[in-house]
């Protein structure tokens, strides 16, 4: 009777072990899995960013948790990297998609972590997936990744002067050295489109068609507007987000900043009318981003759920 019950007690705790020892291993796998789909050079680049938000007292990036898309690489080599949130199957999640970037201009450090806080809450919340959210957080790693981060990328252009607008073969290199006196931080490079990281933001626009796109930057303190003109009716979507992002985020500034040849706003507002919002957050340092988190969520994430009409192109 006794040695019944002892091999009773010895098998459960032999199954016991194996279960425990069985999910362990499955829970194992798991993580093999994830770190496995990840490329030598995004696991490259995840340590940098890791030793990056050290630097900054940002926590831990877990950048490795992240589902990368990568095509193709800067011209140093380094990847262009972006994210998805929602069912890219789904032809509703396609009706309302928003195109996120971060990162377009390294020295702004502010807007990375910005789009990182997104990126966190978006993971740790389902309710996106009626909807489309493709966010690039460090368009030119090149200017980031690098002991003193600088506005232009590893070629020493400003991807935001580089897109290939109508104006930029009349404009671009005039106004460049009338107007900012050849500044070398706004170079808009020798031709239109000669940076990867500018080809990178059209495919994204041109591959996704986003029904409005949010770059985020630093320092301006305002909130821009480019794309389709705020008075027609048919746009009351668009100037309804601009108020209402502004209206989220204790009434910030609404400012309508000029567009320069080859910016964003230029390329994908006004020629491409797609409702185009720069967020210029009020300064990169890296200390306040829990801060500009917190004043800005709301704004982005109504931005988000926000569906606008189709784009015309
Ligand atoms: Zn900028």
């Amino acid at each position: 009777m006794f040695s019944m019950r002892l091999s009773c007690f010895i098998k459960i705790i032999f199954y016991s072990v194996l279960t425990i020892f069985h999910n362990f291993t499955l829970a194992d796998d798991k993580n093999l899995v994830s770190s496995i789909s990840l490329s030598d050079p995004i696991k490259k680049m995840c340590t940098q960013l890791e030793i990056k938000f050290q630097d900054y007292q940002w926590g831990k990036p877990f950048c490795e948790n992240f589902n990368w898309n990568h095509v193709r690489n800067s011209n140093l080599g380094t990847p262009l990297i972006w994210t998805v949130f929602g069912d890219e199957n789904s032809e509703t999640a396609k009706a309302n998609t928003t195109l996120i970037l971060c990162g377009v201009h390294g020295d702004e450090i502010t807007p990375i972590k910005f789009c990182w806080d997104l990126m966190n809450e978006l993971s740790a919340n389902s309710t996106h997936k009626d909807k489309l959210i493709v966010i690039a957080p460090i368009v030119a790693p090149d200017s980031f990744l690098v002991p003193k981060p600088t506005r232009t990328n590893g070629r020493g252009v400003d991807v935001n002067r580089n897109f290939p607008t109508a104006d930029w073969k009349t404009d671009a290199h005039k106004r460049w050295k009338q107007q900012l006196k050849s500044d070398k931080r706004k170079f808009p490079g020798h031709s239109s489109a000669s940076e990867q990281e500018t080809i990178f933001q059209m495919n994204l626009v041109l591959r996704y068609k986003p029904n409005k796109v949010i770059s985020v930057h630093a320092p301006l303190t305002l909130l821009d507007y480019d794309g389709p003109s705020l008075r027609a009716d048919d746009n009351k979507g668009a100037k309804l987000l601009l108020e209402q992002m502004s209206n989220k985020a204790s009434g910030y500034k609404v400012s309508n900043y000029p567009i320069f040849p080859g910016s964003l706003g230029n390329w994908a507002g006004k020629e491409k009318h797609i409702p185009t919002y720069t967020l210029e957050l009020p300064n990169s340092n890296p200390a306040e981003t829990n801060q500009f988190w917190q004043l800005f969520k709301d704004a982005v994430i109504y931005a988000i759920e926000h569906k606008m009409n189709p784009t015309v192109d």
